[in-house]
């Protein structure tokens, strides 16, 4: 084992974060656990890349057979490609019916942000600060979470633009004050406007996933999407981590923002680990990219892929997943609110359906972010057999985003075992001044 990971540091790039300094080797997963070869079983409490959970045996069926008859690319003529796409189609609401199929998040962050330049004739964009949407050059020109690159603000590109974190936990404005951040963005739109630089789109993941699940500010994307379009621009949403069931109540996020975006990119979830994207938006800012742009993915909607995405949705439904996400995310976010009763370090228990943030501060009051704690805690959990890992720009949120398989015993057993670290955590000495629990987004 330890020679396994010197080689991986010698060829890996590093730049690419690994989970843990002492990380077990994970070979096999099945549902919501993952198994090192030492023979550990884990309950794996991040994984949103495999919403069906691990080795789904309907997938692996599914890509197999496929695989054994046909994998080629999109140029061809065969039936799931074009089943896939109008699957897709049928998940949105007018007028989003056209759909380009790629191969991951980045790659449809990136396509949806050439979509809207190409479209609008503005090449300015406008994003969040504190957001993460992808590595390639245009995603990760509107990636400006500390958390990912400490000088994400003072690196950008001249045409992207940000606006304050809506965050209404621990952001400028907080609690009902938070209605602040609409008309305070609107009014840079408004001014990049006067000053001949209208953005060509905004970008925001409509439920905060970068700041733990933090709900948007009501009514915020309503807003801010209307005056980006006052001036030509186009709303972009990235569903990548909140997308597709997750939040349970929701299918995609925007649906608790009560708007309806321009374009829509979405991924992980898709494949079930298979690697797909997705950008779907309305024929007409489709069409008026074809004069402007190429479109082409060898993989993207290849037969397998399609088949791959066919099968993820079928199942999703067929064992209601996001039901299942409405249920155990209930139990499990109620459950955490009891343990913050308990354990004054918990500042708020952020998130919706099976995606949530538990928030770690040292003071209730001045919001200190608890990052070594949050960190100390990670490592403790996976001793005892939880893998669970932190977010934020601060590194101080438990991000919580399991598979949607996840049962009411692994719900128990992973409150359990985090009420047991955070005694040991507590035991140890940190010093946590009482306050409020706050209510968290
Ligand atoms: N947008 C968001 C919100 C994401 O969380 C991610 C991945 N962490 C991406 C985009 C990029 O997706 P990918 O890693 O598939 O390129």
């Amino acid at each position: 084992q330890p020679d396994l990971l010197a080689r991986r540091d010698a060829t890996f790039a590093t730049v690419q974060e690994h989970y843990y300094d002492d990380p077990p080797r994970i070979e096999r997963g099945w549902r919501h656990h993952l198994l090192s070869t030492d023979g550990r079983a884990y309950l794996d409490m991040v994984n949103n890349v495999t919403p069906l959970g691990h080795a789904h045996p309907r997938v692996e069926q599914a890509i197999s057979r496929q695989l054994r008859r046909l994998n080629t690319n999109s140029r061809f003529h065969y039936a799931s490609v074009v089943e896939f796409t109008e699957r897709l189609a049928a998940l949105l609401p007018d007028p989003l019916d056209t759909v380009f199929l790629v191969n991951s998040g980045s790659e449809a962050v990136d396509l949806a942000i050439r979509l809207a330049v190409g479209a609008t004739g503005h090449p300015d964009v406008l994003a969040l600060r504190e957001a993460y949407h992808g590595w390639t050059y245009a995603s990760d020109a509107v990636s400006t979470s500390v958390a990912d690159n400490p000088n994400a603000l003072a690196t950008r590109p001249s045409w992207v633009h940000t606006v304050d974190s809506p965050n209404s936990y621990r952001g400028r404005h907080r609690g009902e004050k938070a209605s602040a951040y609409a008309p305070e963005a609107v009014q840079v739109i408004d001014d990049l406007a006067a000053d001949g630089r209208p953005p060509g789109a905004f970008i925001s993941e409509p439920y905060y996933g970068n700041a733990g699940g933090v709900a948007l500010p009501d009514g915020y994307l309503d807003q801010v999407y209307k005056a980006v379009r006052r001036h030509g621009g186009l709303a972009v949403a990235d569903e990548i981590q909140v997308g597709y069931g997750r939040l349970g109540t929701w299918f995609w996020g925007f649906e608790q923002q009560q708007v309806v975006p321009d374009i829509v990119c979405v991924a992980k979830a898709m494949g079930n680990g298979h690697p797909l994207g997705a950008v779907i938006t309305s024929e007409a800012i489709a069409a008026r990219y074809r004069d402007q742009g190429y479109f082409f993915s060898s993989t993207g909607g290849s037969p397998v892929s399609s088949i791959a995405g066919l099968t993820v949705l079928d199942t999703l439904r067929d064992e209601d997943l996001q039901g299942n996400a409405v249920r155990n995310g209930a139990r499990l976010k109620s459950r955490l609110r009891t343990l913050a009763h308990r354990h004054r370090i918990i500042g708020a228990v952020h998130g919706s359906g099976l995606y949530l943030g538990v928030e770690l501060v040292r003071d209730r009051a001045t919001l200190e972010p608890a990052t070594e704690e949050t960190g100390e805690l990670c490592d403790r959990m996976l001793e005892l057999g939880v893998i669970v890992q932190p977010t934020g720009d601060h590194l101080n949120i438990l991000k919580i985003k399991p598979p949607l398989c996840i049962d009411s015993t692994a719900v128990d057993f992973f409150t359990e075992t985090l009420d047991r670290a955070l005694t040991e955590l507590g035991e140890d000495g940190v010093a946590h001044r009482c306050g409020p629990v706050r209510p968290g987004g």
